[in-house]
């Protein structure tokens, strides 16, 4: 891919008016910021769908307040093909979530304009309304940025006046101030990010007040229509109903008083979290932290402050929540082939092709394997639970994963089966942490060399015999038959 003006090196945000630190924030487009040119500020939301706890929102409105210009909200759905081949699942929950968000940002008198032509009716809206800036929220993921690239083209020629800003709203370090290159291990990226937590690791201020919108509405949504007509369009892959999209669902599963995961389950994360019996022992906060309905930092945040209820759970489950998941983004942000093998490590790579034309003992094809239809009723069962269920324990997403390594053809093919059946059917599917935890499994990403097999090369191996010892397997597979 060939690099994108959404440039690894950070061009320093403005400071002044915007609550949000100005590492977080890159000038993609100076314009004239607003000088001389009140008009209002447009916050594109991309992957991070909420109000509260949202940098990019804060920055905007900090921008608006100070020129006492109001301030709008645009979301702008892909169309067919949908961003990442999303399927009903997907953006049933997307549409879902984005609707209560209009109905919160109406009840705030804030104007949320839906497009459903695409981002390239962002640059129209911003002209339309005389916008001073846009701001848009990050994400590493190749079309997001080529959308992003493209709006920032056609304002820099029709409108060169609009500054374009970018936030990086879903890490807790921006992905360009926890780190400026790739990083090889969690432990590299660990001692980076530990340095510079304090900084960024801070309560959220409120939202400026802003001028009242005084010009043209959005149009009305017809959500049942739209909802309709987009799930229609897209691969029939059936919603799930155990996960409620939008903000307070998402802070319900977080801090909710009868089975919040702060507030009644984070005891049993470290001591269970490995046990796929015991699904409830995890957060299940992913398909929130993929749509942005709520704030990683948010998450880290309470967390800290019950971090007395069990020290070694609050420590395992922020590793989790931002080392891993922030070096899911570094990954994706500086590696253009974040999903396929020639964006391995030159170790993997070679221990991968020399073990290429391995015999395999078993090989099936990617609808054998989609079916469930394989020798082992414990991956048919992981496979059962993603489908189903849309979301398959996390423990098990690396059995599955190092399966399809062992049981096709060759390197490749593992990895976009995998991440083709990742993406169709997991709830937070699509996701920097989907493609990183693949390429983990299959690429040995981020890990080590291990002792030499077939097959595996080098890679690390897991099988059924380890997952025996490790829990209770016969219980996983009639949990997944039962559900
Ligand atoms: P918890 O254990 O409660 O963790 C809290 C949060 O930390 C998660 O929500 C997630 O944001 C983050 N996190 C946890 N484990 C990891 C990890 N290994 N890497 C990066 N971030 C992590 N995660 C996704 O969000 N989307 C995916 O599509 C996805 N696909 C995966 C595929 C494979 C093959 C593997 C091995 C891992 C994948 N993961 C994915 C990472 C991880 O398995 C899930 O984030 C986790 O299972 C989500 O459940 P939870 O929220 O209950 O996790």
């Amino acid at each position: 891919m060939p690099p994108t003006t959404v440039s690894p090196s950070p061009v320093p945000g403005p400071a002044g008016p915007s609550p949000a630190h100005p590492a977080r924030v890159r000038v993609l487009h100076q314009g004239c910021g607003g000088g001389g040119n009140p008009g209002p500020v447009v916050y594109w939301m991309l992957r991070d769908q909420r109000l509260a706890d949202n940098w990019a929102l804060l920055h905007a409105a900090g921008l608006a307040a100070s020129s006492a210009a109001p301030l709008a909200v645009a979301f702008a759905l892909f169309p067919k093909p949908f961003l990442l081949s999303a399927r009903r699942r997907q953006l049933g929950f997307l549409l879902r979530g984005l609707r209560r968000l209009a109905a919160d940002a109406a009840a705030r008198c804030l104007p949320f304009f839906l497009l459903t032509g695409g981002p390239a009716e962002i640059p129209a809206l911003v002209r339309r309304h005389g916008a001073s800036t846009l701001v848009a929220d990050f994400s590493p993921l190749r079309p997001v940025r080529e959308a992003l690239d493209a709006v920032v083209g056609d304002l820099g020629r029709d409108a060169p006046g609009v500054a374009v800003h970018q936030v990086d709203a879903h890490n807790v370090v921006p992905v360009w101030a926890a780190s400026g290159k790739l990083e090889y291990s969690a432990k590299t990226f660990r001692s980076k990010v530990s340095k510079v937590m304090d900084e960024y690791l801070v309560e959220f201020p409120e939202l400026p007040a802003v001028a009242p919108w005084d010009r043209e509405q959005p149009d009305d949504v017809d959500w049942e229509a739209l909802s309709d007509r987009v799930c229609s369009e897209a691969e029939n892959v059936p919603e799930i109903d155990w996960c409620e999209p939008g903000e307070v669902a998402a802070m319900e599963a977080l801090l909710g008083s009868k089975d919040g995961f702060l507030t009644k389950r984070i005891k049993s994360y470290e001591n269970d979290r490995n046990d796929p019996t015991k699904p409830r022992a995890l957060s299940e906060l992913s398909p929130y932290l993929h749509f942005g309905h709520i704030s990683a930092q948010r998450c880290a945040l309470e967390a800290k402050k019950r971090r007395h209820l069990s020290p070694k759970s609050v420590d395992s489950f922020l590793e989790e929540l931002i080392v891993r998941r922030e070096l899911a983004d570094n990954f994706c942000y500086y590696e253009p082939n974040y999903d396929s093998l020639s964006g391995a490590w030159d170790w993997a790579k070679k221990t991968l092709q020399d073990h290429a034309a391995d015999k395999r003992e078993h090989i099936y094809t990617r609808e054998q394997l989609e079916n469930a239809k394989t020798h082992d009723p414990l991956w048919n069962a992981s496979q059962l639970e993603m489908v189903h269920h849309g979301k398959m324990h996390g423990f098990m997403r690396m059995y599955w994963a190092k399966k399809i390594l062992e049981w096709t053809s060759g390197p490749e093919e593992a990895l976009s089966v995998a991440i083709y059946l990742n993406d169709k059917y997991e709830l937070d599917g699509r996701d920097p942490s989907g493609y990183v935890g693949c390429m983990w499994s299959i690429c040995g990403l981020h890990d080590q060399g291990w002792k030499e097999r077939p097959v595996f090369g080098k890679i690390r191996y897991m099988n059924f015999a380890g997952c025996k010892r490790k829990f209770d397997v016969d219980a996983y597979i009639s949990y997944v038959k039962r559900s």
